[in-house]
């Protein structure tokens, strides 16, 4: 009999769980978008962006999702021709230096393969090889999506300094921002791409540029930009549509500052990240123990270098694929596709999955999304070890 009935759990690396007063605060009425409440709201909203990525740069809003922020960065730092630095993790590094090189970047691209963080000696030589200096940006993913794999930024910021190359980091931190730590000015980060979607608990629609002073200027004579994609003018705005070249996303900013309000101010952003670190030991307690008793594999294997708003698995016999199913038909659970894993068409590909803990996530809901998982294990016949739920359990109880 299925238990799907009840309200469904969305526990994918985005759109994550929304707040009901993040939904609550769209449902309203087309506010004046010309002057009035809403320029105040949005000088208030990149205010709380700096706030959320405790930085003193400049920030850009675009409507658009993260592969729109992904060019926006690439648009504005780079002319046609100009060589990238690209540190890929997985498929989400591996596709914005694709972005890039379509766009006509030159993407020298130091692969770390699937399973582990970027390697700062390796990035510290690659630029001490660009005797020249001709690499202008360092493209680096906070937390690979599909790897589930976190890399140390501020590692990477002093790997380019020890290579005395001034090359400026670009990260994007839209699997991270609100969910692991990131520090843009004490990093020495240059420019941060994020999205609504995932940690912010927006729904998907808008896209987050933070620009330093140093970025900003660099960014002056970069012959990528197009009108839309210009971040001057949504840095600088003299007009309020300028911070949008055009109409402005009414109702996700509302959300928005619902959800910044939440962050920022009601729970605080060391509470946030000290959440989502708890919820994130506990998923990974319970599949050390189901591990125990089967082909049951986080895909990283050190704890230090997991993010703390996804994991990527890997269940053996097909059991990752039947198991996505069983949740959701039978319990209401949808969890995440593996990406970029296995080789796409193959068998292979049922063997992975993610499961997310981001956003507006607490301890029933991933006790629950563990819960269920273990039911759908003993109702297919998935070998696992014994315990997961309760060692689970058993980091929440200890917060
Ligand atoms: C989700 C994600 C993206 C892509 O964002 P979309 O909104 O799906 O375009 C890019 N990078 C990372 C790290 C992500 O998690």
């Amino acid at each position: 009999m299925s238990l799907a009935q009840g309200r469904t759990y969305l526990a994918i690396p985005g759109p994550s769980a929304m707040p009901d007063r993040v939904l609550a605060a769209m449902h309203r009425a087309a506010p004046n978008i010309y002057e009035g409440d809403i320029v105040t709201m949005t000088r208030g909203i990149v205010a709380d962006l700096r706030r959320v990525a405790l930085s003193s740069s400049h920030v850009a809003i675009y409507i658009s999702n993260g592969h729109g922020v992904w060019e926006a960065a690439i648009a504005n730092l780079f002319s046609r021709g100009d060589r990238a630095l690209s540190l890929a993790t997985g498929r989400f590094g591996i596709n914005w230096a694709l972005h890039a090189a379509a766009m006509g970047v030159a993407v020298e691209t130091l692969d770390f393969g699937l399973k582990a963080p970027v390697d700062p000696a390796r990035v510290e030589a690659a630029l001490r090889a660009d005797t020249e200096q001709t690499i202008k940006v360092v493209l680096l993913t906070h937390v690979d999506t599909a790897t589930s794999v976190r890399s140390d930024v501020a590692a990477v910021r002093a790997a380019i300094d020890a290579a005395g190359h001034p090359a400026l980091l670009a990260v994007d931190c839209i699997a991270s921002l609100g969910c692991d730590a990131f520090r843009f000015d004490d990093w020495g980060v240059d420019v941060m791409v994020a999205a609504s979607q995932k940690g912010l608990m927006v729904p998907p629609g808008l896209g987050f540029v933070w620009v330093s002073d140093k970025a900003l200027e660099a960014s002056r004579a970069s012959d990528l930009k197009t009108p839309y994609w210009d971040w001057a003018p949504r840095l600088n705005p003299e007009h309020y549509y300028e911070y949008f070249a055009g109409t402005a996303p009414t109702h996700h900013l509302f959300g928005l500052v619902e959800s910044l309000k939440m962050l920022l101010d009601e729970e605080g952003l060391a509470h946030v990240w000290a959440r989502h670190a708890t919820l994130a030991r506990a998923v990974w307690a319970a599949f050390d123990a189901w591990g125990e008793g089967g082909e049951i594999t986080m895909n990283i294997a050190d704890p230090a270098e997991r993010g703390h708003s996804v994991t990527a698995v890997r269940i053996g016999g097909g059991g990752a694929a039947r198991l996505r199913t069983w949740c959701e038909e039978e319990a209401g659970l949808t969890l995440g596709i593996g990406l970029g894993m296995a080789e796409p068409g193959t068998p292979e590909v049922a063997n992975y999955l993610r499961i997310a803990h981001m956003g507006h996530v607490n301890a029933h809901m991933t006790l629950g999304a563990l819960g269920v998982m273990e039911a759908g294990m003993i109702a297919l016949g998935i070998p696992h070890g014994a315990g997961g739920v309760a060692a689970a359990a058993a980091v929440c109880a200890q917060g």
